[in-house]
């Protein structure tokens, strides 16, 4: 797969970004400190993004109308989420250069897909094996063991289509709790610790990483990341390793981030890749004061055609969460020494929502 913006835009230029939520508010946050515009195409109202743009189009991805307005304001476009529907992305492409290439989005669109791609590379995963039935995923149990995690092979975010089968556990019921959907059956992995890299890669194939991120979830869902993580010298270089080589298989340009397990083996560690993510990512969240340039920079500049950066860290960071009405409670770190407020601007606040994050720095 190849992507490249034949040339790079002019700091006056105007930048797509499909979707509104808060990866696109912080894009765009960062596109406008280097004088770009933006347009947010999300079909939701009152999208995060739509409160710091020039100009936003509410519409569906469907609507060939509004994207083609779209398509004709911009001068190349970009995402924020890895859901866009295939038919959008291949319309718009038609039109501007769409930055990640779209096809990057069939592979991570589908978990099966991916896990075949990363295992293609040589990269090692979870122990995994596709069910499309019950009789298939009881098949998978005898051949895997137990315990092992149920995912949905499709729009499965923040631990939504997932259930845990231990041994003893009654397989219909979890069978049901995903909704009956083609799945892949993966392995329960011990690890020792889960980390990310955000990587990205610029349209002239140059590659910087930021540095491995610890991440700490709390029911699926991120809560905190912190950087540099504790891992061994050989694990952070084994991370931005396969960082590396899935953005080169890809040739891919932008940010991506690729989640990993570490698992402690009997003389040392090993890394296997949970999940990559063709954009933006939260655990990338505290380079935005943390560090010389953030990844919402670097991705502007892959897309801009614009040589990317090289990220240097301020210190230790720690990124926290708001999740859910936890955002009630961000004037308390107000007046803490070097803590960072970040609020989403979003209007309802509900169970499991991301509403912002507050970093801290210790240089
Ligand atoms: P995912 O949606 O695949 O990123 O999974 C969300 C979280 O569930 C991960 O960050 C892990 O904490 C946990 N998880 C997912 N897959 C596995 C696995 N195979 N073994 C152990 N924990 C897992």
């Amino acid at each position: 797969m190849t992507a490249s913006v034949s040339q790079s835009i002019g700091a006056d230029a105007t930048i797509g970004i499909l979707g509104g939520g808060q990866l696109g508010r912080m894009l765009a946050m960062a596109a406008a400190r280097l004088g770009f515009k933006c347009h947010v195409l999300c079909p939701e109202p009152a999208s995060p993004a739509f409160e710091v743009v020039r100009r936003v189009t509410e519409a569906d991805y469907s609507d060939k109308a509004a994207l083609d307005r779209f398509a004709d304001d911009v001068d190349v476009i970009t995402y924020e989420f890895e859901n866009v529907p295939a038919e959008t992305a291949a319309f718009l492409a038609a039109r501007k250069p769409v930055l990640p290439d779209p096809r990057v989005l069939a592979v991570t669109q589908d978990r099966l897909a991916e896990k075949e791609f990363v295992v293609s590379l040589g990269i090692a995963t979870a122990p995994y094996a596709a069910a499309k039935s019950e009789s298939e995923l009881i098949q998978a149990l005898s051949s895997i063991g137990h315990p092992v995690v149920l995912k949905t092979r499709r729009f499965g975010y923040d631990g939504k289509g997932q259930a845990t089968l231990r041994s003893g556990d009654d397989v219909g019921a979890a069978w049901a709790a995903i909704g009956g959907q083609p799945s892949i059956v993966e392995a329960y992995v011990p690890f020792e610790r889960e980390i990310s890299m955000v990587a990205a890669r610029g349209s002239d194939g140059k590659i910087e990483c930021f540095d491995v991120a610890e991440n700490e979830h709390s029911r699926h869902i991120l809560k905190a990341s912190r950087v540099p993580a504790a891992v061994t010298p050989a694990v952070a270089e084994e991370a931005r390793r396969i960082a590396g080589k899935i953005a080169e298989s890809f040739g891919y340009v932008g940010v991506l981030a690729v989640e990993m397990f570490v698992v402690a083996d009997g003389t040392g560690y090993s890394v296997m890749v949970n999940e990559v993510a063709p954009r933006v990512h939260n655990s990338g969240h505290w380079t935005l004061d943390g560090c010389s340039v953030s990844q919402f920079e670097q991705h502007i500049r892959a897309v801009a055609g614009w040589p990317l950066a090289v990220p240097l860290r301020y210190g230790r960071a720690e990124m926290v969460n708001f999740i859910g009405d936890e955002v009630a409670d961000y004037r308390r770190w107000l007046d803490v020494p070097g803590a960072c407020v970040h609020l989403y601007g979003k209007q309802a606040v509900r169970a499991g929502r991301k509403m912002g994050h507050v970093t801290r720095i210790f240089p």
